[in-house]
């Protein structure tokens, strides 16, 4: 398999045949040595840097019912919360004193953040700090909503895929489609935003091959930002027997990632970091450059349970950060705080 992990490297491109071919047959040496060519490429570009960027989860109340989801509109267990725009600007200015300059704001689709409310946010905060970036992860919306909140100051979308599965985004996907998501990463891109979208590892069915299509829906939409992460089981969910995603194909895939969009920013997920408590640390080696903690009010946080066993690491923001940086430290990487904007990104 070298010969193709050598021409992904050099060409940072296979075809969908070849991924297929790479994914079916790759050896554990094979493997390190994927891995090894996918570091050398997050050095030559990102050098031992890793984003920090700080994760403020707005509401788990949400409208979607997605089948692996813990917050899906179904689930009549889940205690739901929104945060106000206060709650909210005071997370984003605690995290602003420990030194983060990037919020991403993720929540369910939930209607109470209209445009107005969303702008108003956006506008407070940027009139007060000119050296923050803002990163949206709120579902779809239309056009124009999206255009006005990348008027107000919004810089980065992140919205996933999911899977380019049809027949699998349909089942899993009640009342949505996967053109409609295509299409919202259209509009994102078109406005301006600099625009992250990735897809969900080990959902029900799928076996490592099927990743070569959402690859190459990848490389075509040259997003600047790729989340990637395992399925995990939510208790409370209709997925809730299913075996989940593994870290394993979870690194393979990033290393895969990292060479085909070398210069994408390419977080190791909470998610990853909640199956293997070494894998973001692994992500990293893999070409994984950025980290989200948590900034969320405290006692939300195990409300927004996407998935069972979500990690916590300390008490509060401030420790959590901590434990954070000397992990990244130990592993041999540098955090860095600054708003870390993708390289072919300026504002329109
Ligand atoms: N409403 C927003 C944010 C969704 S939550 C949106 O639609 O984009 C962010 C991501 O969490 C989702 O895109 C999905 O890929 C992931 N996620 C949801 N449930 C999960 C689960 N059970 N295991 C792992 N990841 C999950």
């Amino acid at each position: 398999m070298r010969y193709l992990i050598d021409k992904l490297s050099i060409k940072n491109d296979l075809s969908q045949e070849e991924l297929e071919v790479l994914l079916t047959n790759l050896t554990e040496e094979d493997r390190d040595y994927l891995i090894d060519k996918a570091y050398e490429v997050r050095k030559q570009y990102y050098g031992n840097t890793v984003f920090f960027r700080g994760l403020i989860e707005i509401s788990n109340i949400c409208k979607c019912d997605c089948f692996y989801c813990g917050i899906r509109a179904s689930n009549k267990k889940a205690s739901r919360y929104r945060l106000s725009k206060e709650e909210i600007l005071e997370c984003c200015y605690r995290g602003y004193s420990l030194g983060y300059r990037t919020f991403v704001f993720q929540g369910g689709e939930d209607s109470y953040f209209s445009d107005e409310l969303l702008e108003s946010i956006i506008k407070t905060l940027k009139g007060k700090y000119s050296d923050i970036a803002i990163t949206l992860s709120l579902g779809e919306r239309g056009e124009e909503s999206f255009k006005r909140l990348y008027e107000a100051g919004a810089d980065r979308y992140l919205l996933r895929h999911e899977t380019v599965n049809e027949k699998l985004y349909k089942e899993l996907h009640p009342n949505m489609s996967l053109d409609n998501r295509k299409k919202c990463l259209e509009y994102l891109k078109e406005i301006g935003y600099q625009v992250g979208s990735g897809f969900l590892i080990g959902l029900p069915g799928l076996k490592l091959t099927d990743y070569a299509k959402d690859l190459i829906f990848l490389k075509k939409l040259k997003p600047h930002m790729v989340g990637i992460g395992p399925f995990i089981p939510h208790e409370d969910t209709p997925l809730k027997n299913e075996n989940g995603g593994t870290a394993y194909d979870t690194i393979t895939l990033l290393a895969i990632i990292r060479l085909l969009l070398p210069d994408v920013l390419l977080p190791a997920t909470t998610a990853l970091g909640t199956i293997d408590p070494k894998g973001r640390e692994k992500g990293f080696k893999a070409g994984a450059n950025v980290i989200m903690p948590n900034l969320s009010p405290m006692e939300c946080r195990k409300k927004y349970a996407l998935y069972n066993g979500k990690v916590f690491l300390g008490k509060e923001s401030a420790e959590e950060k901590l434990k954070i940086e000397n992990s990244i430290l130990e592993a041999g990487f540098q955090p860095v705080l600054t708003r870390g904007d993708n390289v072919r990104w300026k504002r329109k």
